[in-house]
């Protein structure tokens, strides 16, 4: 479906600028942006946006999607407790048809607060392919191997198919976190990483006892481990990176890796405040933010995200200065889609595809207009999206879904969560 939004106001990423005019599409991608009125071209919708404002979509750069079935089910547990006895028990008990329907549940959050791609680790990756590509929602998968599931040969195997299935899926590699994956399997992925020239992803110090825990068992930590074995020779990167040292910033900057924030689960979990500027102080430039799974968020809202990873900033640093509105926006855009390896998702401009949100600004909180950037970051919610697009179709438009039916979904939600956690 070719698209034409005019009367529009475009925030590109590619700088702070903001372009009044045009956004047109070719059906799957942007095919200009700029001042010029189209001339005699023709669309199958043409939508007047009234000033509102056009933003490439937000990527959730690490999450677990079909956790919504555990959504407000175990919380105020310390970690331990929430983890061991409440997640992996009943994780056991998910069917294909419970991940395809927590997926979609997932995937419709993440349409109303303008997400267009989530980097997703979990597993029964057949229903999760589905739930995404019968929807129309653009996922990457990062592999989630460990002790509990998986063998390095099941994970190359992953990495030929999910690259290979259709253009709304990806896969990268990854493993679930050092605590969870004895050392034979990190060898073997290192090697497999080596082999397919590929980045490789996993949780990384999210707490101070997994830190210790690894430098019990191996004298250092997960960063020093991992670059150790060889891991990230083609790039990668760690969610949550809440308990760095400096030498793990080190390896993060001299091998590009991507640090992906998850505030909002960190704070929930209590496992800490990631040293973001400090990462940057030491020259780390690669951030992407994430949601983490709903099971404890426990919502799937960027909105919310940015603006922890700027207040947190703040008070971590003691400085009001800190970690400014602009970075935080590039973080939750850009650069969540360089992390995830969407390549032409990261900004909008003409050749790229059509993954965008629009956020309507004639909402009493997007005004006045002094700065539209701080206000999405600072004043900004969901109820600020107007519209999320994915590969130049309209998934998302004023409070319906164009691909689901809503009702269906919580439906079934419902039941399954009850078969599941009874
Ligand atoms: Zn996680």
């Amino acid at each position: 479906m070719k698209l034409r939004f005019y009367n529009a106001k475009i925030l590109t990423m590619e700088n702070e600028n903001i372009i009044e005019g045009e956004l047109r599409t070719d059906g799957v991608k942007i095919s200009y942006v700029g001042a010029e009125k189209a001339d005699g071209e023709t669309f199958d919708r043409e939508i007047d946006l009234g000033g509102n404002l056009i933003i490439p979509g937000f990527k959730n750069a690490h999450t677990h999607t079909a956790m919504t079935f555990l959504r407000s089910f175990a919380d105020d547990l310390p970690l331990n407790d929430w983890l061991y006895n409440q997640v992996f028990p009943h994780e056991a008990k998910l069917t294909e048809e419970a991940i395809y329907v927590f997926t979609q549940l997932g995937n419709m959050e993440y349409l109303t607060s303008g997400i267009t791609s989530c980097f997703d680790m979990y597993f029964k990756l057949p229903s999760f392919a589905k739930a995404n590509t019968d929807m129309g929602f653009r996922a990457v998968i990062c592999g989630s191997i460990n002790d509990f599931g998986g063998t390095v040969e099941g994970c190359e195997e992953e990495y030929n198919t999910y690259n290979s299935f259709d253009p709304l899926i990806s896969y990268q590699l990854g493993f679930h976190a050092e605590y969870t994956t004895k050392r034979e399997t990190l060898e073997g992925m290192a090697a497999l990483a080596q082999k397919l020239k590929a980045p490789l992803f996993a949780h990384n110090s999210e707490t101070k006892a997994e830190v210790d825990g690894c430098l019990d068992r191996y004298k250092m930590t997960p960063t020093q481990l991992f670059d150790k074995l060889g891991m990230f020779e083609y790039g990668g990167g760690g969610f949550h990176c809440v308990w760095f040292d400096e030498k793990d910033m080190e390896i993060f900057r001299d091998k590009g890796l991507w640090m992906v924030t998850n505030p909002a689960s960190n704070l929930k979990l209590a496992s800490g405040i990631a040293p973001i500027c400090e990462m940057r102080k030491h020259g780390m430039k690669n951030f992407a933010i994430g949601t983490d799974g709903a099971a404890s968020n426990n919502c799937l809202d960027m909105f919310r995200e940015m603006f922890l990873v700027a207040g947190l900033q703040k008070v971590r640093e003691n400085d009001a200065a800190a970690c400014p509105a602009f970075d935080v926006l590039e973080m939750a855009t850009k650069g969540g889609a360089l992390a995830m390896g969407l390549k032409d998702c990261d900004v909008l401009a003409a050749g790229k595809l059509a993954d965008l949100a629009v956020i309507d600004l004639q909402k009493p909180n997007m005004q006045p207009e002094h700065n539209i950037m701080k206000n999405i970051v600072y004043a900004g919610s969901k109820q600020n999206v107007k519209m999320t697009v994915v590969n130049g179709k309209i998934l998302y438009e004023d409070g319906k879904f164009a691909t689901v039916d809503e009702r269906e979904i919580y439906q079934r939600a419902n039941k399954l969560a009850r078969e599941i956690c009874s």
